[in-house]
């Protein structure tokens, strides 16, 4: 039976949607890995680290105490991040954060120390997880790996509308600015690199609304359990 659903792909293409929703369905826990990226860097500034400075992000990282808990407010949150005692669900999705992020994410140290931590979530089974490099490096051996994907410029328009909506004032050409590189520096970086793994299926959600997506994404999930269940 199918126990670990792995969604990669770039920023903005819907992954954590998508997640939830399956995540819901299925009675599954759903876990967004870029948020504890997003922590570090957060924490990074927060100390006037520069994000530049590779060793000092480095050691923060593997000091640092990231929880990721079921949503504490009714705000719209699809969970709560705490840093040590303090909730920052919110500021982790701040501007700064989103111009940095991928400068953090590159540093193998930062790496090391997130992938343990999302391997030990990973190792309970039961769970959509979410991010870059889920299929590829984290749960290699996940029994369906979704690599979700659209145009730039649809991303853009998404995540436009959702910066709008929550009242934050940025223009769509500085949104896809700001997409273009953090793709350029997810996908050219060293370690883990953003790319589909071999075996897994790519959804192409450009003309697709997010409840398609969702639709077409389960029909995959009972497309392989049915496969599974004929084997046993
Ligand atoms: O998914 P989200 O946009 O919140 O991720 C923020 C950043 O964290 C990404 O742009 C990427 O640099 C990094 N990330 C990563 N590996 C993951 C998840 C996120 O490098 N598994």
């Amino acid at each position: 039976m199918i126990d670990t659903i792995t969604i990669d792909g770039p920023a903005g293409s819907g992954k954590s949607t998508i997640g939830q929703g399956l995540a819901k369905a299925l009675g599954f826990l759903y876990f967004d890995t870029g948020v504890m990226y997003r922590a570090v860097t957060l924490a990074a500034l927060q100390r006037n680290i520069d994000p530049h400075d590779e060793g000092a992000v480095s050691a923060l990282a593997e000091g640092i105490h990231i929880e990721v808990n079921p949503p504490a407010k009714d705000d719209g949150r699809q969970y709560t991040v705490l840093l040590g005692d303090d909730d920052m669900t919110w500021d982790i999705r701040s501007e700064p954060v989103d111009d940095n992020v991928s400068i953090v994410s590159a540093y193998p140290r930062v790496r090391d120390a997130m992938v343990a931590q999302q391997r030990r979530i990973a190792a309970r089974g039961r769970v959509v997880m979410v991010g870059r490099d889920i299929g590829t490096v984290v749960i290699p051996n996940a029994d369906l790996k979704i690599y979700l994907d659209a145009s730039v410029e649809e991303r853009a328009r998404r995540r436009a509308l959702e910066l709008h909506r929550r009242g934050e004032q940025i223009s769509y050409d500085d949104v896809l600015a700001s997409l273009r590189e953090r793709d350029r520096l997810d996908s050219t970086r060293a370690m883990s690199p953003l790319k589909p793994a071999d075996d897994a299926v790519i959804v192409d959600c450009t003309e697709m609304d997010a409840q398609d997506t969702l639709e077409y994404v389960l029909r995959i999930v009972s497309q392989r359990s049915a496969a599974a269940a004929a084997k046993d």
